[in-house]
């Protein structure tokens, strides 16, 4: 083996180095590389690991089998730059093999009683729970984020994802409309074979967002992880024979988007597909599924704005702006991203914002203390380093933060961002209107209500909002004049799984959650029965 120290390591460099080498997606920033020989798949470089690589593979007709043509991907540890996993890198003849597993299980499981499909589910959320804390390591060690927001967030959400869903399998009804001439009432079948592709922020959680009201709903499900944070997805396969779930009614095929993620969303015995990820994508996908006529669901992504008016409670608006502006490293579509301040108290809360946030701790994943992990990758911690000098050069004051941090240690090679808030930019300004997807966000002043609402929906985005008063007139009256799917008041991201969940314009198309994702994931048919009197 050749071992070569690389000590000024740039990002062109990776990418350059990265031209049609799929498998160094997430080479380490600057640190010691070593660039192994080729091992029978693809030349690699890759930071020196402690650990015994992980086998990931993928999940078709009830079996663990790796990609057909043999190749992997690498799957790197944000935090540190180590060597976590082997994940199959998938072609359309995984995918192929997936559907018809889907495809051939789709009559007995749309068949089977909803108890049954129930009990399926509530098993798969009991193992979720069982293995909560490894889950949550996996998940920490593949995206970056701290593991106590992992375990205490992430994995529980997952698991209470499938759990709810299990009940609502036995829940769901249809509509029933009766009139002086005849009775209609709505079934609903399954859609059929459901292709759920999910994005890489919070992993397990949104793919069983998909997976569990498709399985509910009765449809067969071929997923998609990302390719870049497949860990948790690998573990929910190896649980699924483990609750029962019979062969072909789950199936998961890693691999890239441009590939397996492409295969799968124009294959057409994929009748639903339900995709979260970026705008881009979402459009991409919009695109080539024209002229299928398959159910569509597009959850994609936000420039949400948090609005703090001036008779706010700020003892708890100001920590829930940082939280909502920071958690998972800015990496959540319902991310508050631009808070607009009522001027009146803009000096006193861009102080209180700031000070707030000094005391979050960049650190270890690992460590219970640490506030704010590791980006997912080089690239994206590149991406909005950039988007950082970007708004610098548009004019924009960096108030905290604004540059990578370089921790010791374990974590020296990690991708660690400061959370950073800027001012002095306008509504027009590119960081204002496109989503950085990371520890960044901006503070914009308003006068009165027109302005604020003005500045909200100054962007193609039209996710979420959050909004900060004690009228609650004004909360009314602000509420219904956003432009966005989600408005919370005096909270941010207080969640009821019954209630609609999606965005507008360039954050989307249709709702998940509760009733809706059954519905999306059913095909209504009407019945319609004459009343005819004696
Ligand atoms: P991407 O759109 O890059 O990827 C999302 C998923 O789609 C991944 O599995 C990806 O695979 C796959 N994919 C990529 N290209 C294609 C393609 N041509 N055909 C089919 N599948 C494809 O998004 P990110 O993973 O970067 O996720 C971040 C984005 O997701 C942000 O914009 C964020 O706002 C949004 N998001 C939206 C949410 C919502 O509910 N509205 C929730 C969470 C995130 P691979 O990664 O392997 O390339």
């Amino acid at each position: 083996m050749t071992e070569r120290s690389l000590t000024h390591w740039s990002f062109k460099d990776a990418a350059r180095a990265c031209q049609g080498q799929s498998a160094c997606r997430r080479l380490p920033h600057p640190t010691t590389l070593v660039a192994r020989e080729p091992v029978g798949r693809t030349d690699k470089l890759l930071a020196r690991s402690s650990l015994s690589p992980l086998r990931l593979l993928n999940l078709i007709d009830g079996a663990l089998v790796p990609a057909a043509s043999g190749a992997t991907l690498d799957v790197l540890n944000p935090a540190t730059g180590e060597w976590l996993a082997d994940v199959p890198d998938s072609s359309r003849v995984d995918v192929d093999r997936a559907v018809a597993a889907a495809r051939r299980a789709l009559p007995g499981w749309a068949g089977a009683p909803a108890r049954e499909r129930s009990l399926v589910l509530r098993r798969l959320a009991d193992l979720l729970e069982r293995d909560a804390d490894k889950l949550a390591r996996d998940e920490s060690d593949d995206t970056g984020k701290p593991v106590h927001v992992a375990r205490s967030v992430d994995i529980p959400r997952a698991a209470l994802n499938f759990a709810f869903f299990a009940d609502a399998a036995t829940q769901f009804a249809s509509e029933s409309h009766a009139n002086d001439q005849a009775i209609n009432y709505t079934l609903r079948a399954p859609a059929g074979v459901a292709g759920c592709i999910a994005p890489w922020n919070l992993p397990l959680y949104l793919l069983s967002w998909k997976i569990a009201p498709a399985l509910a709903a009765g449809c067969t499900v071929v997923a998609k992880p990302s390719e870049i944070t497949p860990l948790t997805a690998f573990r929910l396969s190896e649980l699924a024979a483990e609750a029962g779930v019979p062969p072909g009614v789950i199936n998961v095929v890693h691999g890239t988007g441009s590939r397996a993620g492409a295969a799968l969303a124009v294959h057409p015995e994929v009748a639903a597909l339900s995709f979260t990820g970026s705008t881009r994508t979402g459009a991409v996908l919009q695109a080539a599924t024209v002229g299928q006529f398959k159910k569509l669901s597009l959850e994609l992504g936000g420039k949400n704005a948090t609005l703090i008016f001036a008779d706010a409670d700020l003892a708890v608006a100001v920590p829930e702006a940082v939280r909502a502006a920071f958690s998972n490293q800015g990496q959540i579509c319902l991310c508050g991203s631009r808070v607009l301040v009522e001027r009146t108290v803009y000096a006193e809360v861009v102080a209180r914002l700031v000070e707030h946030t000094a005391r979050l701790r960049v650190g270890d994943p690992r460590e219970a203390t640490t506030d704010v992990g590791a980006l997912v990758s080089p690239e994206h911690a590149a991406k909005v380093l950039a988007c950082i000098e970007r708004a610098r050069a548009d004019g924009g004051e960096v108030l905290c933060g604004g540059a990578r941090v370089v921790l010791p240690g374990r974590c020296a090679a990690g991708q660690f961002v400061a959370p950073t808030w800027i001012t002095g930019l306008g509504p027009e300004c590119e960081t204002n209107r496109e989503e950085i997807f990371g520890p960044v966000a901006t503070l914009q002043p308003f006068d009165g209500e027109a302005e604020a609402v003005e500045l909200a929906n100054a962007t193609r985005y039209g996710l979420a909002a959050s909004l900060w008063t004690r009228d609650i007139g004004r909360a009314t009256r602000v509420a219904a004049r956003l432009r966005a799917g989600v408005v919370w008041v005096n909270c941010w991201m207080v969640r009821d799984l019954r209630t609609p969940f999606g965005g507008v314009g360039d954050s989307g198309l249709g709702r998940e959650g509760g009733w809706e994702a059954l519905r999306f994931f059913t095909e209504p048919k009407n019945v319609c029965i004459a009343v005819r009197g004696n």
